[in-house]
């Protein structure tokens, strides 16, 4: 059986082989664990071995595995849907956001982040494949966004995040990418720094186009059962 260590191994060095084949920086892309629907004993076994960034998607699920894992050093990143009720959790919780995509979120997020903890992270989620059954804003609704995040106190706007419509081929996995990483660049903010790209499915193809975090789940604890 491989290991969650094993598997965690393989993927760094998958992340640098990629880094190393499109002369990026190395240590340039951060791994972040997205541990939804796994138990927090894998999220502690990832630790174990190094891994400090984790990713979850729904909010009780993530509150809860936060008290288990109390004692641990963890980054935690907010990477799912986003319901304007909830914000308040968000704001609290957690010390990134990537999948904010409006401006009222943004907003609350700003007004309920505590006053003694650093500005939070944020991310654009953008629906750069059009689809309309998924969430993010569009390519046209970017630079008025950003320049109207910007202004709020409590948030670092960082940059944006992407989930592309799967592809199987490695040029076409890079379109998306490519297309959002040459509007941000556009913009001209050097504050901008984070592109959250790439899954199991197309890291390589996330990092030839610039991404600064890939999100992997299932490469590192295997297929997710929703029961
Ligand atoms: C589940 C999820 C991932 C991880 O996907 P894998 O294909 O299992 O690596 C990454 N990003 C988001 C937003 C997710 O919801």
């Amino acid at each position: 059986m491989t290991t969650i260590t094993e598997r965690l191994k393989h993927i760094r060095s998958q992340i640098s082989d990629a880094e190393l084949a499109c002369n990026r920086q190395p240590g340039s892309v951060l791994l972040l664990a997205v541990s939804k629907t796994k138990p927090s004993e894998d999220i502690a076994a990832a630790y174990q071995s190094g891994q400090r960034h984790f990713g979850e998607n729904y909010l009780q699920e993530a509150l809860r595995k936060q008290q288990e894992l109390g004692a641990y050093a963890i980054t935690w990143h907010f990477i799912g849907p986003i319901q304007s009720n909830k914000t308040r959790p968000l704001a609290t919780h957690f010390d990134w956001v990537h999948s904010v995509d409006s401006l009222k979120i943004a907003k609350r997020l700003s007004e309920q982040r505590p006053a003694h903890l650093p500005p939070l992270n944020i991310c654009l989620q953008v629906n750069i494949s059009n689809e309309p059954s998924k969430s993010g804003i569009t390519l046209a609704e970017l630079p008025q966004l950003c320049e109207q995040i910007a202004k709020l106190p409590n948030l670092k706007l960082r940059g944006v995040m992407a989930i592309p419509a799967p592809q199987d081929d490695f040029e076409q996995q890079r379109q998306p990418y490519k297309a959002l990483y040459q509007a941000v660049a556009k913009l001209g903010q050097a504050e901008l720094d984070t592109f959250s790209f790439g899954m199991t499915g197309d890291l390589k193809a996330a990092i030839a186009e610039g991404s600064t975090i890939v999100r992997i789940g299932t490469a590192l604890f295997g297929e997710r059962n929703y029961g």
